[in-house]
């Protein structure tokens, strides 16, 4: 790993690309609009991205369509396909520490996460997608000796892509590899608040072969850029990841449109369900990481912690203890495991999801409010919130933030149920040494994903994704080619 002098030297040598990708070459905006990209840690400007609208999701839709029907990529041999984005995966290798610093710079994240998580794990998601390309198989299903019915999996067409900024590159990836692996064409929109990995990510795309047109990226607003290609009669899938309430907006832009098949993976509140059977070092350990990683600012972070009661004082002071590994700071220094929040915006809300707790009764152990100093960074505290109960509006909203609520119960039967007491349903986290009792309680849990003993392992193996306001279809694996492809049956009389 690098030293804190010597990634603020590299950040300083970095060339930051602003415009819109289209086919295959760098852009503004018709329109000429630009917005700030400022760096969260220091609100000092980065750079001015081009603000694209409806004028550019239009000419990159159109471009990315033509390519598609030229076969140029969709029909491309599987192998050739795959070569490609073995070679794009080396290439973002060869750059990572530059990638490293694009997100750790635009949304302050720090940059130990980027070098050991999203980094390595956007290159693995794209090897091993692009690994699959020639592996994957259709079927012929068992009609009868006189016809032959042949199942195959065809590419959609153009694919839109919306995501957001807590993860920038990894979220970007696990969409536009599994897209363009199948052979589609995409138009990708990433965060306002974080569009410059992206960008590179094209740049990268295109040297490596991929043809030009393929792979658009569209920095912009969800209310311009996004609503737009959400709207546009010629995009045949959109894949989202953000907020439950923008997701439902989508859903109403399909039908206003062409009914293009959207895939969701939308906001959590997830519950953590620490048993007094469980190892307590561990399970403190866990729940502190499950909080205060990445500032909270995790889709799958487990914000609503349920501690069996007769373990409740003594797990508390271990968890108090675990929590004081994060503790915020420049995230290009490698030591820090805490960087600020995205924006003023979301501090704001931290802000005032920490009063409301208090207003209704919960009691602050650690953290408290931010206190902010102008010019100085938009960071939040880690912070836990103990008596807390499921009526509280900490406990149900998302908040997006290092801020944990801690309730506690006395039966197995209870904990199930306080925690599917959520609209959400994306990860939970369940704490036991008892093997029985961790199947029969993530069997019952209405979630996504339920980790064991741990919390947020993954693996581009296993599927992402949740269920009921936070989502449908799944992220990484081989479950999310189907996101891109058209099952077509050719049934032939013989
Ligand atoms: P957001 O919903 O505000 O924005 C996400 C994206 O949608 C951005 O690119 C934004 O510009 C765009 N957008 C906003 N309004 C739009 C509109 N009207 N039409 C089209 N596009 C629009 O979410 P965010 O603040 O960027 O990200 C945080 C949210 O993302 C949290 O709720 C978090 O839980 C969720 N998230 C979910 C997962 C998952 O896998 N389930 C992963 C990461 C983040």
């Amino acid at each position: 790993m690098k030293s804190y002098s010597e990634w603020k030297a590299l950040s300083e040598t970095l060339t930051l690309h602003g415009q819109a990708y289209i086919n295959g070459g760098f852009q503004p905006a018709v329109s000429g609009e630009t917005f700030d990209c400022v760096n969260p840690a220091t609100e000092q400007l980065l750079t001015t991205v081009a603000s694209c609208d409806e004028a550019d999701v239009n000419i990159a839709v159109a471009n990315a369509r033509e390519v598609f029907k030229s076969g140029e990529w969709s029909q491309k041999h599987p192998r050739e396909r795959k070569q490609i984005m073995l070679k794009w995966a080396d290439l973002i290798e060869q750059h990572k520490d530059e990638f490293a610093l694009l997100d750790t710079l635009d949304m302050g994240k720090s940059i130990n996460e980027m070098v050991n998580i999203d980094v390595p794990d956007a290159i693995d998601c794209f090897r091993w997608t692009a690994e699959s390309i020639d592996k994957v198989y259709g079927e012929i299903a068992p009609t009868g000796n006189d016809t032959l019915a042949l199942i195959s999996h065809e590419p959609v067409g153009v694919v839109g892509a919306i995501t957001p900024w807590n993860y920038p590159l990894l979220m970007v990836s696990w969409k536009i590899a599994p897209a363009l692996a199948a052979g589609n064409s995409v138009v990708l929109k990433p965060s306002e608040k974080s569009p410059l990995s992206a960008l590179r990510l094209a740049e990268l795309a295109v040297e490596a072969g991929i043809p030009a047109g393929v792979l658009n990226v569209l920095p912009g607003f969800g209310h311009t850029a996004g609503k737009a290609l959400a709207l546009h009669m010629d995009v045949n899938v959109l894949a989202f990841t953000g907020s439950t309430r923008v997701a439902g907006m989508l859903m109403g832009y399909s039908g206003q449109s062409n009914m293009k098949r959207i895939w969701l993976e939308a906001g959590g509140k997830s519950p953590n369900l620490v048993f007094a059977d469980c190892d307590i070092k561990k399970a403190a350990a866990g729940a502190a990481n499950a909080i205060f990683a990445n500032q909270g600012e995790v889709c799958i972070a487990c914000s609503r912690l349920y501690v069996e009661k007769s373990i409740k004082e003594q797990f508390m002071a271990a968890l108090i203890e675990e929590a004081a590994r994060f503790q915020t700071g420049d995230p290009l220094d490698p030591a820090t495991t805490m960087g600020p929040m995205v924006d003023a915006a979301q501090l704001q809300t931290v802000e005032r999801y920490v009063r409301s707790a208090v207003e209704e009764g919960g009691e602050v152990v650690l953290g408290g409010l931010p206190e902010y100093v102008e010019g100085q960074g938009f960071y939040a505290k880690p912070t836990i919130v103990d008596k807390a109960h499921n009526g509280m509006t900490f406990v149900k909203e998302e908040i997006f933030g290092p801020v944990l609520a801690v309730c506690e119960f006395e039966t197995e039967a209870e904990a199930i149920a306080l925690a599917n007491d959520s609209e959400y349903g994306l990860g939970a986290a369940v704490w036991t040494e008892n093997l029985s009792r961790a199947h029969r309680v993530s069997g019952q849990i209405e979630s996504g994903m339920v980790w064991v003993n741990t919390w947020g392992e993954g693996d581009s193996t296993v599927p992402f994704g949740g269920v009921k306001a936070s989502g449908n279809g799944r992220d990484k694996s081989l479950h999310a080619l189907e996101k891109y492809t058209d099952v077509k049956k050719v049934l032939i009389r013989l």
